[in-house]
């Protein structure tokens, strides 16, 4: 069974799917694993180290598509690199349905199997698997640290000898992996936490990491699979109209709303930014999917009227070497279940091969993958 992995290319990306340590167990359980020379450099994870963990290290890309049973990789393959893939090859990696739909539909007609981490059923059994924790977790910490670099203020409150500092306030909008991760931190720090989620389950989790759980009178419409559900526009507006006041009391403001396959929902408008004081910062985690504020640039950092408004794409990227670390931990987990050192043993009657396979046997084999693709498409 032969595992290729190859350097990232989508720019700014500086993960790699998997690191020596984690590589070394997969050589030691029979399989033949190689990877592209260099693909660990941006992770600070050197060619050296994953030839002294019985990995193959080789320079050419093509040679290593062309022999993967199962490719690994943290981003979606490239058009290109799916052409090169054997058909019933496999790959697993994020493979963002919603917006991909020309890779998944290259995909299928290649006869590739491939495996998407974002549909990975948020089960017990599949915990080890969850990439989507694993890097929203590192979204969390990274954007409590870029809000706390860029505000002109202490988090902590201080008693000097030149005066008492107040703890800054920060507001998280949005608690699940992600948000109670950036609570956590800025609750390290020492700051006053405020935080409001539309599924009211998370209350408790909130308030047992010492922040306060905002109380909104609205009714959410409840998800499934303790996810969100997109909520209608007149709720949407009612909630921002309730966050408004909130938002400008805030010091900061971390986003980080997101419902599974739909654009990231509306939270901030330009006004409720407006309405921030001079210096304040918000850091809008859900920047990948278009944003929760309506003035966020992803991929930029923008000074709006004396806001700072951070839109960085990608914030796992910006901790590469942990983020590669969880991330080859996920990927190996759903690897082994999915096979062993002789090939692939899918078994569909399995919830967690069924829910994150999207293309098999020269179809798209998914229906929420599907579901995604049309959602999308219909927004454009
Ligand atoms: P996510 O990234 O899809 O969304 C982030 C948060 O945004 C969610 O908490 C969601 O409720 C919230 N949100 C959506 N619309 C909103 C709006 N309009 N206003 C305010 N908040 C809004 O979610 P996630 O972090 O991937 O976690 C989703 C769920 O899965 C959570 O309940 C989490 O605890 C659960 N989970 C379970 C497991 C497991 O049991 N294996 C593992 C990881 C996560």
């Amino acid at each position: 069974m032969k595992i290729r992995v190859l350097s990232e290319t989508v720019p700014g990306e500086r993960r790699v799917a998997l690191v020596p340590d984690v590589a070394a167990k997969l050589a030691a359980a029979s399989f033949d694993v190689a990877i592209q020379a260099g693909a660990g450099a941006a992770a600070g994870l050197v060619d050296d180290a994953y030839r002294a963990a019985g990995v193959g290290v080789d320079p050419d890309r093509q040679a290593l598509l062309e022999a993967a049973d199962v490719l690994l990789a943290v981003q979606p393959p490239g058009l290109e690199d799916v052409a090169a893939l054997r058909p019933r090859a496999a790959t697993i990696s994020f493979l963002q349905p919603a917006t991909q739909a020309e890779v998944i539909k290259a995909l299928a007609a290649r006869g590739v199997t491939a495996f998407s981490l974002e549909l990975l059923p948020r089960i017990s059994r599949a915990q080890s698997m969850d990439a989507l924790s694993s890097q929203g977790s590192l979204s969390g910490y990274k954007g409590v640290l870029m809000a706390a670099n860029r505000l002109g203020k202490f988090f902590p409150m201080l008693m000097t000898a030149a005066g008492t500092i107040p703890p800054a306030r920060v507001l998280v909008l949005g608690a699940g992996v992600a948000g109670l991760q950036a609570i956590a931190t800025a609750r390290r720090l020492g700051a006053v936490v405020e935080a409001y989620d539309v599924r009211p389950a998370v209350k408790e989790e909130v308030k047992s990491l010492g922040a306060t759980f905002l109380e909104l009178e609205l009714e959410a419409q409840e998800g499934e699979g303790g996810y969100a559900r997109e909520q209608g526009e007149e709720f949407l507006t009612k909630q921002r109209e309730l966050l408004t006041e909130r938002v400008a009391a805030a010091d900061v403001v971390i986003t980080t709303a997101a419902v599974p396959g739909r654009r990231a929902p509306l939270l901030v408008t330009a006004s409720m930014v407006g309405g921030m004081r001079r210096g304040s910062v918000l850091v809008d985690l859900a920047s990948d999917t278009g944003g929760n504020c309506e003035v966020t640039r992803p991929g930029q950092v923008a000074d709006v009227d004396g806001v700072w408004v951070d839109g960085t794409t990608n914030v796992p990227s910006t901790v590469p070497l942990h983020a590669s670390q969880l991330y080859a931990r996920n990927v190996t987990n759903l690897l082994q279940h999915l096979a062993g050192a002789e090939g692939l043993r899918l078994d569909f009657e399995d919830e967690i091969t069924r829910a994150c396979c999207v293309t098999h046997d020269g179809q798209v084999v998914n229906e929420r993958a599907r579901q995604m693709m049309v959602a999308e498409a219909n927004r454009r």
